[in-house]
């Protein structure tokens, strides 16, 4: 098993898979969740360890060496550095991160980092207390603040991003702010282009906050000058012509990188989605728990992937937002 990389019918080689491990989470940031949270899936519903284990040695095999686990929020799961160590050892996993919003990794980020977890990135939309109130519905600024900063003492956790959702309306007034953070730290700030995949699907094109404007708004005060991009990077990185510090953009609204995606996602449940919009899944749960063997699962993958979507039709007429949001997918 596994000699054969696995691919798509549109020829790209799948290497990174997202691993959402909860649906829950323990904030209601307004693109995300309703302010009431969302049914939760039963306990019994989410896979468990050796399940997720299992998924994640079969799709290695096939050379998806890139894990990033995410949710809902990863750190409310119980255990789940235990859940990190147990992928960390897996063969062909090389790369192993996760996606955060840090409310708990003052309790956390050493266990991960035990854990074999190497890159992390904390979602932070404001920083500003009342603001980052307003967007995540949690008065937590300085408890994420102090997460990051004992994060920031694992050499090996290094380098960590910060990721802001960018909405017209909100981010404008945050864009200096964070060109300043990544001037002074070490921090690489990378601004996300809101998506439909919200839960009060209030999304509207007009809310989206372009990675250019934002762009210029920095270059306004300070240049910036492009880096190369990495194969398959999802984001456009720069760094501030002085030298100090970097910057990063994911554009997938106003400039899709569908043509070299190599990413597929499992959500909490089992179910494999080939992308962020998939209108169909495929449930690899069912076959687990009905004794599938990796030979098997390989096979239902590989079915699935190949059916990848060629590209997603955000702001394109006939869009249809998928029933999942984006914290029941895994961003
Ligand atoms: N709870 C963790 C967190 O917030 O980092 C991980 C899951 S969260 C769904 C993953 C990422 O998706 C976060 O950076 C979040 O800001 C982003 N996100 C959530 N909803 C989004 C949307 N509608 N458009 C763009 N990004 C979104
Ligand atoms: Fe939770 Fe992350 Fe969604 Fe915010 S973006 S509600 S932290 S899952």
């Amino acid at each position: 098993m596994g000699i054969e990389p696995l691919r798509d019918g549109h020829g790209r080689q799948i290497g990174d898979v997202r691993v959402s491990v909860t649906d829950r989470c323990n904030f209601r940031c307004q693109y995300c969740m309703p302010a009431e949270g969302l049914p939760w899936l039963e306990r019994a519903e989410i896979l468990r360890f050796e399940e997720v284990a299992q998924i994640v040695r079969v799709l290695a095999a096939m050379g998806v060496h890139d894990v990033r686990l995410t949710g809902g929020e990863p750190l409310v799961r119980r255990d789940f550095p235990q859940l990190a160590a147990m992928l960390a050892g897996i063969e062909g996993v090389q790369d192993l991160s996760v996606t955060t919003n840090g409310f708990l990794l003052q309790r956390d980020a050493q266990a991960l980092v035990a854990a074999g977890i190497t890159r992390f990135n904390v979602s932070i939309d404001s920083l500003q207390r009342d603001r980052f109130y307003e967007l995540t519905r949690r008065d937590a600024l300085d408890r994420v603040l102090r997460g990051l900063e004992v994060l920031s003492g694992y050499p090996e956790a290094h380098p960590i991003k910060i990721n802001a959702v960018a909405i017209r309306g909100f981010t404008e007034q945050e864009v200096l702010p964070f060109a300043e953070l990544a001037r002074r730290t070490p921090y690489e700030v990378r601004f996300i282009e809101f998506m439909p995949l919200d839960a009060d699907r209030a999304w509207t094109p007009e809310q989206v906050l372009t990675g250019a404007e934002i762009r210029a708004a920095i270059e306004a005060v300070h240049p910036l000058e492009p880096l190369p991009r990495d194969l398959h990077a999802t984001a456009r990185v720069y760094r501030f012509a002085d030298g100090q510090g970097r910057i990063g953009f994911i554009n997938p609204v106003s400039e899709p990188f569908c043509g070299d995606c190599n990413r597929i996602r499992l959500t909490a449940d089992g179910r494999l989605r080939t992308c962020l919009f998939s209108l169909n899944e495929t449930d690899l749960r069912g076959p687990i728990r009905e004794g599938a063997g990796d030979a098997e699962l390989e096979q239902i993958i590989r079915d699935a992937v190949w059916r990848k979507e060629l590209k997603h039709h955000v702001g394109e007429p006939g869009f249809v937002q998928p029933a999942r949001t984006m914290s029941a997918i895994g961003g």
